[in-house]
């Protein structure tokens, strides 16, 4: 460890001193296996952007090991100690995608709408369903595999363009490449999932998912979105206005109510 940190002291000097292209650092490898134990390790990124550190998720607080990776990764290749990182963003309420926030003494913690520095808790200032972080990192609002789901977007990242980090509105690569995943059937509202979905895989050239590696969106998963090539950007074909998740969730529970027979 003493090692590790030396080495990030002499590389944040040359860090400090240059502008900075976004980059996107992988710091755990989520995966997912329900056949053998059930077992989910949700993806732990770090994202760096000009002057402000932002990593996305924690492992669970019963995986240490996890734990010990994240840091190591952090040290290594981020070139941070963990009360250095800026902000913290927590995709969803998930035990699996949050755990050891307390590592990140210093940073700004962001739950969807909702974020807390040192004492003070605040509403954070989203505009029709988006969140500006820094020069190049936008938060959405995406709700659908809970009601919270929150997606990082990193734009302008050298030789991938834009990064989506999902969380669980999109578990693996095999989740976006087949459109009756069998990950719908867990959604809070399949509905919101797919609508959010198929925003993200229309303006991302790369998805860190909830629990798989980094894939690059295809063709084929483009065509499954529905989107169309209007004036140089993907967007969906049917697109719904960005909005803060209220005029999405509003209805759903309603019809939600009516399908269990609850009187509104
Ligand atoms: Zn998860």
């Amino acid at each position: 460890m003493r090692t590790a940190i030396l080495t990030w002291m002499i590389a944040r000097c040359s860090f400090a001193q240059s502008a900075q292209e976004p980059q996107v650092i992988p710091l755990i490898v989520g995966f997912h296996s329900e056949s053998i134990d059930s077992s989910y390790v949700a993806s732990v990124t770090l994202i760096l952007d000009d002057t402000t550190s932002i990593v996305v998720d924690t492992p669970s607080g019963t995986n240490a090991v996890g734990r010990e990776g994240m840091l190591t990764t952090l040290i290594n290749d981020g070139q941070l100690l963990p009360d250095q990182v800026n902000i913290l963003v927590i995709t969803h309420g998930h035990p699996d995608h949050f755990g050891h926030d307390m590592l990140f003494t210093n940073a700004r913690h962001i739950f969807f709408a909702f974020e807390q520095t040192d004492t003070a808790f605040k509403p954070l200032n989203y505009q029709n369903g988006v969140a500006v972080l820094s020069r190049n990192v936008e938060l959405w609002q995406t709700p659908g595999h809970t009601q919270q789901d929150t997606t990082v977007i990193v734009k302008n990242v050298p030789n991938q363009g834009t990064v989506a980090i999902t969380g669980d509105l999109i578990f693996d690569a095999d989740d976006a490449s087949n459109p009756s995943s069998t990950q719908t059937d867990i959604a809070w509202n399949v509905e919101s999932l797919l609508l959010n979905r198929n925003r993200v895989l229309c303006v991302a050239d790369f998805v860190v998912p909830g629990h798989g590696a980094m894939f690059q969106v295809t063709p084929q998963m483009r065509q499954w979105a529905r989107c169309e090539q209007v004036a140089g950007n993907q967007v969906p074909v049917q697109q719904t206005p960005r909005n803060t998740g209220a005029q999405l969730i509003r209805p759903s529970i309603f019809q939600r109510q009516e399908q269990l027979g609850y009187e509104n």
